[in-house]
């Protein structure tokens, strides 16, 4: 951080307390001559897992792979229906899409943007094989009544943790609370590798280890391949670094916290709409989220004052051009489309000093309108 610049996500602030390790964990890699998968991979695949307290998985080539390699693997395709949240990042969308099933939206709840469980209810027909709930922002979505919904209805349960690494939901970590679950290390994620990686997880090995043959062209054998699969492995460099890093998710997840509280502390009294998470759960605050009605405004402030800010996310899925075809017209998940227009992203990461976030309250508070 300089003097007066606070960077959105300060992924090198973060990783410049380790930089060494995380470098030598590199050249590791490279004198060994190993590039993809091995034994730093298979390391880190335990690892994460012990770490996060989740079904032992695969490590694989990003959040996006992780949740088509695992749709695909349920055999969730063509002639099917998936539900997921109409507030997300398009990659919910695209797994859905790129294993050849039918994408099903429905709103988000307004106090914790995440999936709203009685309207996923109603979205359900004889063909809907499976519901996407996104952990959004670091906020796990309200699982036990989708639980309950799957239980009775057969249908499977595949997380969107990608924003979500530690984060719990009644005890129970993100990443194990459906079937099957995807992470991303996404660089800017709460852990971040140095490109694209990502990580599958199921409650049933066999769903892992099937979604595991896909992401290395269906091999079974050194030379013997079951299945058409695809190339979607992770990169032994990428398992070093996130080895090297994860050792310190915990201190970031416990600073991403102490921010967001501070924030809370600033901008509630204030009468501004932050993330209302249930109190059963306990987020990790990928994003720190604020509500305005003079966004445009605000960001330019910020901007001014050298606060980096973002949106997460202007467009809701229904009004992408991609998921035109759907044919939602405006006016279908009215709480998405709100909080489309109305959410500001402000710095948040694992360091992040809360110095820097009075900083960004001060300037904040005295340009932006509830
Ligand atoms: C980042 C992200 C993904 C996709 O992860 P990639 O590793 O970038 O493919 C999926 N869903 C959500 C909610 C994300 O934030």
């Amino acid at each position: 951080m300089s003097t007066r610049g606070i960077p959105f996500v300060d992924v090198s602030g973060q990783d410049r307390t380790m930089q060494a390790d995380i470098e030598a964990a590199m050249s590791g890699v490279v004198r060994s001559g190993g590039f993809i998968g091995g034994p730093e991979v298979t390391a880190f695949e335990e690892e994460f897992a012990g770490y996060l307290g989740i079904p032992p998985g695969r490590g694989c080539s990003s959040g996006t792979s992780a949740l088509s390699l695992l749709l695909e693997a349920a055999d969730v395709g063509s002639g099917d229906e998936v539900i997921l949240p109409a507030l997300t990042f398009i990659a919910t969308a695209e797994a859905v899409v790129q294993v050849g099933a039918h994408p099903v939206l429905v709103d988000v709840e307004p106090a914790s943007y995440t999936i709203d469980p009685v309207a996923a209810e109603a979205a359900v027909t004889s063909r809907t094989a499976a519901v996407l709930p996104v952990h959004l922002y670091g906020t796990p979505a309200r699982i036990d009544p989708l639980l309950t919904l799957a239980r009775q209805r057969g249908l499977l349960i595949v997380e969107d943790a990608a924003q979500s690494h530690l984060a719990t939901y009644r005890g129970r970590p993100a990443g194990s609370l459906g079937d099957a679950a995807g992470f991303s290390f996404y660089p800017a994620k709460n852990l971040g590798a140095y490109g694209d990686a990502g990580y599958l997880t199921a409650a049933d090995p066999a769903l892992v280890a099937r979604a595991g043959v896909l992401l290395d062209h269906g091999r079974i054998s050194k030379y013997e391949h079951a299945v058409i699969g695809h190339n979607e492995r992770m990169d032994a460099i990428q398992a070093a670094v996130l080895r090297v890093k994860l050792r310190r998710l915990r201190d970031w997840t416990s600073n991403r916290r102490a921010a967001a509280a501070r924030y809370d502390g600033h901008l509630r009294p204030a009468g501004f709409k932050v993330i209302d998470a249930p109190a059963d759960v306990d987020p990790v605050y990928h994003l720190y989220v604020v509500e305005v009605s003079n966004r445009d405004e605000v960001m330019c402030r910020l901007d001014a004052e050298a606060i980096g800010c973002g949106v997460h996310y202007p467009v809701p899925l229904h009004r992408q051009p991609a998921l035109a075809a759907l044919g939602y017209p405006d006016g279908s998940f009215p709480h998405s489309e709100s909080a489309a227009a109305r959410v500001v992203s402000l710095p948040m990461d694992g360091v992040l000093p809360p110095q820097a976030v009075d900083r960004v309250c001060e300037v904040f508070l005295s340009v932006a309108r509830p």
